[in-house]
């Protein structure tokens, strides 16, 4: 397993982390099995947003003296008043159910405390005005929480709260059919709907979000990485071809900013399949076949998927253009950590022979010759 700092905090993500929603309503045997599956593999991030208190009670069981092993999301916000999911902006109530939270688990600490589902204006207006925000932040002064983190499907939304300062930690849903939709559509819609959609290349609200998200350190972790399983259907799809596990968590984790790629499994199975990722080879990891229909769509966008690779000198060309990427958000103020991370890279973007072979296999057409000097230019 590979982990990965969570911006500035202290804790490492595993890239692969496991979303617990399926659990709920299973019998104890079964979140133990896939609990117990998940850490055997490495996984130790875990997100926790359902509000029942059987399925909070079973993976806190599960764990047993594992806690500390492991990252919780839990979140602020996330009630069953009416028996089923909902959400509260109340104050009390918002407390009440993170409280329980923390008890039916068997813990008196969440790593990261989650600002639950923020989609709208109006749910950001209300976790300000009803002090939402102050607990978190009242939370993570007392040590209760380590980090403060979100969750949200608007990029919109969620940029603004991020530009606070305050959030450590964004869970966003992510893969390429949202990545390829406008951010104006409602991601989270029917199956139907979703299919429906109509196709834009690379959102630019989204890829910016993430980029965003890496030049300010802030750690990405991922939901829908499956789009809820449609996208591994082949009648479900809206691409021509189903994707498969390995794509979408390969997908997700290639966008800037991603530390992990949060899986819903509901068996030790299901966690066994999403963990043959990490012994995946470059073909398996490929999705370029199933974006690439929308090539003209593309042309120029670097997708970061190193269909380009190998190259004769080593260059990671998909790192180099991501790097490239950020900077290019605010070229006259670039982080310093992306300088850094460019100069950490292997092989210099300066040493590019300018073969042309990789141009010749990148299906959006990128200059890529010309992005490794303008790489150099700016972050050598
Ligand atoms: S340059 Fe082209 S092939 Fe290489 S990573 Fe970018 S999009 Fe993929
Ligand atoms: S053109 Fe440069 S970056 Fe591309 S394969 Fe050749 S040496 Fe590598």
């Amino acid at each position: 397993m590979e982990y990965k700092k969570i911006g500035n905090t202290d804790i490492s993500a595993s890239i692969i982390g496991l979303g617990t929603e399926y659990l709920d309503g299973k019998p104890y045997n079964i979140v133990k099995e896939t609990v117990d599956a998940a850490l055997e593999h490495g996984i130790n991030i875990f997100d926790v947003f359902m509000p029942g208190e059987d399925v909070r009670r079973n993976i806190g069981k599960a764990l047993g003296d594992r806690r500390k092993d492991v990252i919780i999301q839990g979140h602020i916000g996330s009630v069953d008043l009416r028996k089923q999911y909902d959400t509260s902006r109340d104050l009390d109530v918002c407390k009440k159910y993170f409280e329980e939270l923390m008890e039916n688990l068997g813990t008196d600490y969440i790593d990261i405390g989650m600002l639950f589902f923020v989609d709208t204006d109006e749910d950001l207006e209300q976790i300000y005005s009803n002090g939402i925000i102050d607990y978190a932040l009242e939370l993570k002064g007392k040590g209760v929480i380590k980090a403060i983190g979100i969750s949200s499907h608007n990029p919109k939304i969620a940029r603004k709260l991020l530009e606070t300062g305050i959030i450590d930690l964004m869970m966003f849903s992510i893969n390429p059919a949202f990545d390829m939709t406008p951010s104006e559509v409602d991601v989270l819609g029917t199956v139907e709907e979703f299919a429906k959609q109509e196709y834009v290349a690379f959102d630019s609200l989204r890829s910016n979000l993430y980029r965003y998200c890496q030049q300010q350190n802030i750690a990405i972790t991922a939901m829908k990485t499956f789009g809820g399983g449609r996208l591994l259907s082949e009648d479900h799809s809206p691409f021509k071809n189903k994707l498969t596990p390995i794509q979408c968590i390969h997908y997700v984790l290639t966008r800037p900013g991603v530390v992990s790629a949060m899986v819903g499994c509901q068996s030790s199975k299901e966690v066994e399949e999403s963990i043959k990722y990490l012994d995946a080879n470059s073909d398996e990891c490929d999705y370029t076949d199933i974006i690439s229909e929308y090539d003209e769509e593309f042309s120029g966008k670097c997708v970061y998927c190193s269909h380009c690779q190998p190259c004769p000198v080593d260059i990671d060309i998909a790192m180099v253009n991501k790097y490239l990427d950020i900077a290019m958000l605010d070229a006259n103020n670039i982080p310093p950590s992306i300088i850094q991370h460019y100069r950490s890279l292997p092989v210099s973007s300066d040493d590019c022979i300018e073969c042309g072979n990789c141009e010749k296999k990148c299906p959006f057409s990128v200059h890529i010759i010309e992005n490794m000097k303008q790489a150099f230019e700016l972050l050598g």
